[in-house]
């Protein structure tokens, strides 16, 4: 650190070891030592990775008026703890009056989708089943923009509270279009108008008080208002969207859940949001990657197709993708895999990026004395991604100080595999098992090669354990 000091003092740079420099200093500091810096983010990287497979994202945004087709909104619904998402997601399910002959929507894929009669015009929104603005900020902070509208729960007889404005805010920052469903219509003391005048503080003006928000009033439980409401959502598209895809090309979209079933493998739900999905596509989500052997609309029913906005369960992934992952179809198997492959890596070496706290001299010193490191190396498995994700985020918020360090150097859904055993084996890393356990022929191959694996159902007994151990590793101070 001290000659890097020295030389960025002859640059004109008055720095300490400890400071963080911004991206023109450390160029000037490479050029001055004759490396050539760059400075990349994931997004480049990505970008330059699908354009190496001749996939040009934005050369394939621009596509022709003449392709163009509508396309349903894509719908979250948000609001405060116990206003009624749930039930109000529940009552929409029960309205699809179209599709009859099956029974209802029946599974819960993570998204459906329902048709409204408007006019004699059969149209169709396709709803996240998961209410709250947790998912849809989850999301938002993948890079991946799901919701084209914003239902905004508020309970009649409660009010605007705490959840309500962060919602709202969400919304707004994403540049969503709110609809306001004032629920619980039904209840003794509810006063709709109220919801009305205190929204206006928020930005959110009733069209009868001359805004442009259009505010429906609801009862969930006792299936008040449910199609005013979805005409509601319709007229607002159709005012403030312009919601058109070309359907005739190669579908992307994003994961939106995903999980790992014990007799189909990984299944992931995707929202298509261009192009058409088809049965036999090679396609690559996030890092994990295959060919759709089969996809299942919200009815259960098997589906050879899904159209833009239309959310489809499909098997056939290799691995369990992360919700918020966006998918694209790839031309054959081998590219889909490459990809995959690379994307793997690049995640594996951000990984080892964020563990370090700051980048200043101090840890460029670090890294060329890496040896002198103690680390703890880390495998994650978990039954659900979620699980895994949250896991990892609270490993990594760990703090005891640089002389020991957490690496967490793969981490993925399902049982323990050969493959992470023989990981564990290179690397010297304990294996954390969350609701997983390895096959009998993996738990011999651990055994034998030494490797720990060590049990966990609950995430904060896992926490504790590797805090105690990383503790364990720090050095006596006398
Ligand atoms: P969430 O936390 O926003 O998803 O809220 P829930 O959907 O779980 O609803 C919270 C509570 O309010 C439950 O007990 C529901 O039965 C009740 N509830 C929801 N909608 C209505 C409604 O329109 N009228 C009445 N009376 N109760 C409702």
């Amino acid at each position: 650190p001290a000659a890097l000091v020295t030389v960025l003092f002859h640059l004109g740079e008055m720095a300490t070891a400890t400071q963080s420099l911004d991206q023109d200093t450390f160029e000037a500091l490479g050029a001055e030592l004759g490396y050539d810096l760059k400075v990349v983010s994931p997004e480049d990287e990505d970008r330059e990775l699908l354009e190496s497979f001749d996939i040009d994202l934005e050369a394939e945004e621009a596509d022709d008026e003449e392709h163009l087709k509508a396309r349903p909104p894509v719908v979250t619904v948000m609001g405060h703890v116990d206003h009624g998402k749930t039930k109000l997601l529940d009552a929409i399910r029960h309205t699809d009056v179209v599709d009859t002959e099956h029974g209802g929507i029946t599974q819960h894929i993570g998204a459906y989708q329902v048709r409204v009669d408007v006019d004699g015009q059969d149209r169709a929104i396709t709803f996240i089943d998961t209410p709250g603005h947790e998912a849809f900020t989850a999301m938002r902070a993948r890079g991946a923009q799901v919701t084209d509208i914003a239902v905004l729960v508020v309970a009649a007889d409660d009010g605007v509270m705490p959840q309500t404005v962060e919602a709202i805010n969400h919304a707004q920052a994403a540049d969503v279009p709110i609809v306001v469903a004032v629920n619980k219509i039904d209840k003794e003391g509810a006063n709709p108008q109220k919801i009305r005048s205190q929204l206006t503080e928020y930005g959110l003006v009733a069209e009868e008080y001359g805004g442009d928000v259009m505010f429906v009033d609801v009862s969930a439980k006792q299936r008040i208002g449910i199609k005013e409401l979805l005409e509601a959502v319709l007229l607002t598209a159709d005012a403030a969207l312009d919601l058109r895809a070309n359907p005739d090309t190669d579908a992307r979209g994003v994961a939106i859940e995903a999980n790992l079933d014990r007799g189909r493998g990984a299944v992931a739900t995707m929202l298509v949001q261009r192009g058409t999905l088809h049965v036999g596509d090679a396609v690559v989500v996030g890092s994990a990657h295959g060919r759709v052997r089969a996809m299942f609309d919200e009815y259960g029913k098997e589906v050879p197709a899904a159209l833009p906005s239309r959310p489809v369960q499909v098997i056939g992934l290799t691995s369990v993708p992360r919700a918020g992952d966006s998918f694209l179809v790839a031309s054959d198997d081998r590219t889909a895999r490459q990809i995959a492959d690379k994307r793997e890596a690049a995640e594996r070496a951000a990984l080892l990026a964020k563990r370090r706290k700051r980048v200043s001299l101090e840890d460029f010193d670090k890294v060329l004395k890496e040896g002198e490191v103690d680390t703890l190396n880390l495998i994650i498995k978990g039954d659900v991604s979620g699980a895994v994700e949250a896991l990892e985020d609270s490993l990594l918020r760990i703090d005891v100080g640089d002389e020991v360090q957490l690496r967490i150097i793969h981490r993925g859904v399902g049982a323990i595999t050969q493959n992470d055993v023989n990981l564990a084996t290179v690397d010297n890393a304990v294996i954390i098992a969350f609701n997983v356990r390895p096959a009998e022929r993996v738990a011999e191959l651990a055994e034998s090669e030494g490797v720990e694996i060590k049990y966990y159902n609950v995430i904060y007994a896992a926490i504790d354990d590797v805090e105690a151990a990383l503790k364990g590793m720090l050095k006596p101070i006398y």
